[in-house]
């Protein structure tokens, strides 16, 4: 049976005036409900024009879109704008890295809770604001009844964020998707977001999609992981899984640029040498490969002429990982 949430061959491209930018090349994968996958890459990967994709808040007029996205058995890539816009904030919600982008400063923070509940309930002014002060209980905020008329600029970063957690939860939604949700917060405050986030999951039974660009994070929320380079899926698996025996270069490279997720505090962390690839004209073959140390070991130039492809289930997508499928060698050369 079909998915919660299935992506499958997602090509995602926008005009622009050097050309066309191939921000998502073929990228497939499953969510199911009460499940968090976590999307992991620099930025210019694809992750977030995935997300907004699914969301529909892409510029249609710019974007050409192919392949399918379906939520709950309803395809999105040809929904209209009033479906989607239906399905927002309902069905699907979005928490984004800065909740200062995503209050209105002009708006009680009750009310901008309020708002999209009677919007899609059709609930009375009276009952959205019990509702708004529920969710800003459930959040954590404390004493919500004396906070709830409050305006963004009385609360702290993290009460912010936790507000806007609110509000993207208000109406229950199935499929939620968090963009660097804690990036601009500091470590305490980092956790306690995530564990919210948990928490809420067991209660509503989202699916959540989490956008990080650090590994560290995804570690204890996520379940299963999906790293992107350059518009395609790299790396995929359970979030062990990855992290015990990482299987694509990218991920080593990532892992070792973490400094959440090092494992001797002495060791000094590698960044990876070079950046990512223009999409307006990527690379032939691997797309890593001008940045990757281990083309020598695949035979044939296959890394700068071929692409390597993502295989169903736990995969990485690299000739390297294809041709060396023994553990044993993966951890002799990977690093650490
Ligand atoms: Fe590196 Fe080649 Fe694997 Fe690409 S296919 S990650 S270039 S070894
Ligand atoms: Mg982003």
């Amino acid at each position: 049976s079909e998915a919660f949430l299935s992506v499958r061959d997602l090509r995602v491209r926008f005009s622009t005036e050097d050309g066309i930018v191939k921000a998502v090349d073929g990228l497939s994968f499953d969510l199911e409900r009460g499940k968090t996958l976590g999307i992991v890459g620099e930025s210019g990967s694809g992750k977030s024009v995935t997300n907004l994709t699914i969301l529909g808040l892409h510029n249609a007029k710019t974007t050409e879109i192919t392949g399918s996205i379906k939520l709950d058995g309803q395809e999105l890539t040809d929904a209209s704008q009033k479906q989607l816009e239906r399905l927002r904030g309902n069905k699907m919600a979005m928490i984004f890295q800065d909740a200062l982008t995503a209050l209105s400063p002009y708006y009680t923070i009750g009310r901008q809770i309020a708002e999209p509940f009677r919007k899609h309930t059709g609930a009375s002014k009276k009952e959205a604001r019990d509702r708004a002060i529920e969710m800003l209980g459930k959040v954590g905020i404390p004493d919500p009844k004396a906070r709830v008329d409050d305006y963004p600029h009385q609360f702290s970063g993290g009460m912010r964020q936790r507000a806007m957690i609110a509000m993207s939860l208000v109406c229950n939604p199935e499929l939620l998707i968090a963009d660097e949700p804690t990036t601009a917060l500091d470590v305490t405050v980092q956790a306690q977001i995530l564990d919210l986030l948990k928490d809420l999951q067991q209660e509503f039974g989202s699916a959540i999609i989490l956008i990080t660009h650090d590994l560290g994070v995804v570690a204890n929320t996520a379940d299963d992981l999906l790293v992107m380079y350059a518009g395609r899926a790299v790396e995929r698996g359970s979030v062990r899984e990855v992290l015990k025996a990482p299987a694509h270069p990218y991920t080593w490279g990532l892992l070792g640029s973490m400094p959440s997720l090092s494992s001797d505090v002495d060791e000094p962390l590698r960044p990876i040498p070079g950046t990512p690839p223009s999409l307006l004209n990527p690379p032939i073959g691997c797309p890593f490969h001008p940045r990757c140390e281990y083309t020598g070991l695949v035979g044939g130039d296959r890394c700068a002429s071929e692409r390597p492809l993502l295989a169903e289930g736990r995969a990485a997508a690299c000739h390297l990982a294809e041709e060396q499928r023994q553990q044993v060698f993966i951890e002799t050369i990977q690093p650490r």
